[in-house]
């Protein structure tokens, strides 16, 4: 009479429902596979963390009386699918029911249901007890709507939550949104918090990992993995994060140095997105913070709407449309990946910091991302499927779920303004306001032409000018078309022909 239960990596979870009391008719299956090690060219950080976590979470339910069948890259036995190992476990224990955890990736919810539709046995898909929202909230929520606004569903979820909400359910401090104070440059203090996460050697599974011939790009630091890999490590830096980083989180929150990796972020988006932790014991730690008097409600509201906020909105968007949002390009931009994305060897400070060190670290923080490395993707006309594989593959907490709408919708614009109501596209100007990178850099942040210019200058005012038709009317980038406008015909042509240059050489930036 044994029962199948399918946990999948990113499900590490040990208070989910399911991990009560052990039952002995029950077996949790967990797989290490090169179905999921090879769907997309991945950081070695990511894989080695993943597995590693598996293996703390699998031994950590054997000690508590649970049956595990743990199948390692390197098993004999190993088929190397998801739906080949089950077929080959529910003949070798002679199962009469499968049960899994809800996927939050559309491409493994796929063939698990199509897998599931063809089964003589009872299998049954259960919540994984994580989100805020179910995955179809958001699309309610919004309707038949043109443009979706993650403000909108951030203070209904406020108010359905009671979260920093006064007694008459207005938000406390009278505001909904403190961004504006959330804006400024990082002058070197107060300093970036000290790093305390544990380092763990992970040689030996490396090693492993390698041996089965899995392949991978970026630095794998095996012996030194700095990611939290159980629940006990992750509410450690949590608890971290809270005391020495959360009160400034707000004001740097989109500063950005070639001296910080992280500044004040919390790099918690891996824990967060396995699943070790919830994001209502995060954002409750952070509102109890605030009440405590341990951090200014400008950080806890900044924070708390990322997660609360921009985590459950591009969730939405995920499932409202996929499978047809990964082949977005409203923009019609092709340009392939220039190589210093593989390794940051680039002239321009910003995107070598930013790049250098996501291989480095399989981290780079949001402003990083969006305006650094995807800023520069999206005015150059880079291919937001190349760029969105490469998402996919480089960052620790990258799944297809929170990467895809992240890429596609926020910084490439690939969507047409579904997710966000304007492209983030800057130019140096905005680089050296939030960042030192451009003091000491090769290119000159002040000039727009000429072969020392920088090349953000070209590409955002030719970004402009391209998609004029499509973007001219938007209220919110009417500003920039009164700049654009004011520029001689020489000067546009003169940007034109720079920026053309420099998509014509990108691999020599
Ligand atoms: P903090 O800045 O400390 O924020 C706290 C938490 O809020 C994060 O851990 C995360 O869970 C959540 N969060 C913050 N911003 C977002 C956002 N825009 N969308 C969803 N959740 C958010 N995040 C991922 O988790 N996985 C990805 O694959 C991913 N890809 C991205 C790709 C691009 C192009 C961009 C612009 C952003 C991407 N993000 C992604 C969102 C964000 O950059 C990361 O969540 C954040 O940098 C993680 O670092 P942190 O934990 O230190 O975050
Ligand atoms: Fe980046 Fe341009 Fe500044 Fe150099 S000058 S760091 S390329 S924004």
């Amino acid at each position: 009479m044994t029962r199948l239960r399918l946990i999948l990596g990113d499900q590490l979870n040990p208070c989910h429902s399911w991990f009560g009391e052990p039952d002995p008719h029950v077996v949790h299956v967990m797989m290490e596979i090169r179905q999921e090690t090879d769907y997309v060219r991945h950081h070695a950080q990511k894989i080695l963390a993943i597995f590693a976590a598996m293996r703390d979470f699998a031994a950590g339910l054997k000690s508590r009386g649970h049956r595990v069948r743990y199948i390692a890259i390197d098993d004999p036995s190993n088929r190397q699918s998801l739906t080949g190992n089950l077929d080959a476990l529910i003949r070798h224990y002679d199962a009469v029911e499968v049960e899994y955890l809800a996927p939050d990736e559309w491409r493994l919810d796929r063939q698990v249901a199509e897998w599931a539709a063809g089964l003589s046995i009872p299998c049954r898909m259960t919540d994984s007890e994580h989100f805020y929202t179910a995955r179809d909230e958001a699309a309610a929520f919004f309707g038949t709507s043109r443009q979706w606004r993650q403000e909108a569903l951030y203070r209904r979820l406020r108010r359905k939550q009671d979260i920093l909400l006064d007694e008459s359910g207005e938000p406390v401090g009278g505001r909904w949104n403190f961004d504006a104070d959330n804006r400024q440059r990082w002058p070197g203090t107060p300093p970036e918090p000290k790093d305390t996460r544990p380092a763990h050697d992970h040689s030996g599974l490396w090693q492993t990992i390698t041996g089965a011939q899995v392949g991978s790009f970026g630095h794998p630091r095996a012996d030194a993995l700095q990611w939290p890999l159980n629940r006990a490590e992750a509410l450690a830096q949590l608890q971290a994060f809270i005391e020495h980083a959360l009160p400034h989180f707000g004001a740097y929150q989109d500063a950005m140095s070639q001296h910080s990796r992280r500044l004040f972020h919390s790099l918690l988006s891996f824990a967060l997105n396995v699943k070790m932790l919830n994001p209502r014991e995060v954002v409750d730690a952070a509102v109890a913070a605030w009440r405590q008097g341990r951090a200014p409600l400008t950080a806890v509201e900044g924070f708390v709407r990322q997660i609360l906020g921009w985590r459950e909105y591009v969730r939405g968007v995920y499932w409202a449309r996929m499978p047809g949002y990964r082949d977005s390009n409203a923009l019609s931009h092709h340009l392939p990946l220039p190589r210093w994305f593989w390794n940051g060897d680039t002239g321009m400070r910003c995107l070598a910091h930013a790049i250098g060190q996501s291989l480095e670290d399989a981290y780079a923080h949001h402003i990083q991302r969006l305006m650094v490395i995807g800023n520069f993707g999206l005015i150059a006309g880079l291919s937001p499927q190349a760029l969105h594989e490469w998402y996919l593959g480089v960052y620790i907490d990258a799944f297809e779920w929170v990467e895809l709408p992240n890429t596609l919708g926020m910084s490439q614009f690939a969507d047409g303004g579904l997710l966000g109501s304007k492209p983030y596209a800057g130019s140096a100007a905005y680089i050296g306001r939030m960042s030192d990178y451009c003091a000491g850099c090769r290119y000159r942040p002040k000039e727009r032409v000429g072969p020392d210019a920088c090349p953000f200058n070209a590409l955002y005012w030719d970004f402009f000018q391209r998609h004029r038709a499509r973007l001219s009317a938007n209220p919110r980038l009417a500003l920039v078309y009164r700049q654009l406008d004011r520029l001689p015909d020489t000067e546009r042509a003169a940007i034109a022909a720079r920026a053309g240059a420099l998509q014509a050489s990108l691999d020599a930036l």
